[in-house]
This record gives structure tokens, C-alpha cells and sequence, in this order.
């Protein structure tokens, strides 16, 4: 299933992720909605379906979704971006859909450090600490990640990568570039450096994202069984 054919259903809607209450794995098996539906790592009777992945994520990922059919419906009439946009107040899809990918990225890296902070039982007043010593996502990579873990994030993401079928590592890779162009977008107002292939990537990347985030949560974050 390709998103970019997805028109009408809410993004969100495919990208759902469960987690159980009681082992705190997470995955995509739908049958967790049925009441009393055992958990297929620990046989734990499913209370019921609760999404992992926080409300601003899926929020972004449908705004992704408007963003991206508003760019189909009304492609940027130039190049470059400077003249139309310039002289007319059309949003610039080109600007908007990295940014909101690169919003999405940063809100599950907290999110992710959160609950392994909380695994840890590390008392909320240090978790709190942590997280505004590290408040950019790439502090929180290279820094609290490793220091909570023990892992660097390159090394846990090329050793996912050996045991999924997706390649995290490539899929990170492409992050960081979108990444780094947000960056000197912010800075210096450069949004067309976003390439077309670039934009037209990102809703195929959202569940390599999503199954990334899974990924490193089941490995922290559950408790031993
Ligand atoms: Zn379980």
C-alpha cells in the first residue's frame, strides 16, 4: 500500500500502532481492539486498544496528508519558488510537508526517551531535567540516548536494520538530509532546496518512521518477561 494513493482516509487510520498494558510492547496487530485478546508476547487479556503513539503524531500525519493532496491539487507554478510566492499568499506545499516530517521525527524521539526514562523509573523531577538538557532532538540522539541505553543511536539502528525488513539506517539517512534543509530553511529562508523526488518521498517514509519508533521502544522499554 502506496500512501500517496490513500486520498480520502485519514493517514493516521494506517499507520495505528497498539501497545499492551501489561508488557508494554508495541505493534500493529489490529486484534488488540477486541477485548480479551491475548497478547501474542506475554498472554496478557487485552483491556483494551490503546494507540501508542501520541495524538500530535497522528495529527501531524494527517496534516502531511492535506498537505501533500493540496500540493497534487495545486502544484508550485514555478521552479524555484521565489516568484509565486512572492507575490501571491499561496501556501508553499514545498515549505510546510518537510517541516511537519521533521516536527513528527523530533515529537517521537521525546516521546521514545520519555518511556525509556520511565522503564528506567527514573523520578520525574530528573526525567523532566533530562529532557531540557537535551531539549533538540539530536542532543537527545547523541547524548541522552546513548547515556539511557548504552547504545549509540547509529548502532542500534543498523542492528535493527539487520533484524527488520526495512533499512533504518538509509531511512535516517534521508531524515537527516530533509533534516538539515529544515534547518537552513529556519535560518536562512532557503525552502527550495526541498527537492520534488524529496517531497514526494516523505508520505513513503511515514511507516518506516512509525515501525522505527516501534522498533526501538520494544527494544528499551519493555519489561523483562
Ligand atoms: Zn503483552
Amino acid at each position: 500500500m502506496k500512501l500517496a494513493e490513500v486520498h480520502f482516509q485519514p493517514w493516521h487510520t494506517l499507520l495505528s500502532f497498539y501497545i499492551c498494558e501489561n508488557c508494554s510492547r508495541v505493534d500493529a496487530d489490529r486484534t488488540r481492539i477486541v477485548v480479551g485478546t491475548p497478547c501474542k508476547y506475554c498472554g496478557a487479556p487485552s483491556p483494551a486498544a490503546r494507540l501508542h503513539f501520541g495524538l500530535s503524531s497522528l495529527v501531524l500525519v494527517n496534516s502531511i496528508q492535506d498537505f501533500y493532496f493540496l500540493r497534487r491539487a495545486s502544484p508550485p507554478a514555478d521552479a524555484d519558488g521565489i516568484v509565486a510566492h512572492i507575490h501571491t499568499n499561496e501556501t508553499d506545499t514545498r515549505t510546510v510537508i518537510p517541516l511537519l516530517f521533521c516536527t513528527l521525527y523530533e515529537g517521537l524521539t521525546t516521546q521514545l526517551c520519555q518511556n525509556i526514562m520511565r522503564a528506567k523509573a527514573l523520578d520525574k523531577p530528573l526525567q523532566e531535567r533530562l529532557l531540557s538538557d537535551h531539549r533538540y532532538a539530536k542532543e537527545k540522539r547523541e547524548k541522552l540516548f546513548p547515556a539511557l541505553t548504552g547504545e549509540k543511536w547509529n548502532d542500534a539502528l543498523a542492528e535493527l536494520t539487520n533484524a527488520a525488513k526495512l533499512n533504518f539506517t538509509e531511512h535516517f539517512d534521508f531524515f537527516l538530509t530533509v533534516n538539515r534543509k529544515r534547518n537552513k530553511f529556519i535560518h536562512e529562508g532557503t525552502h527550495w532546496h526541498f527537492t520534488d523526488q524529496e517531497l514526494e518521498r516523505i508520505p513513503e517514509e511515514l511507516l518506516t518512521t512509525f515501525s522505527l519508533f516501534t522498533q526501538l521502544h520494544n527494544r528499551y522499554v519493555p519489561k523483562v518477561a
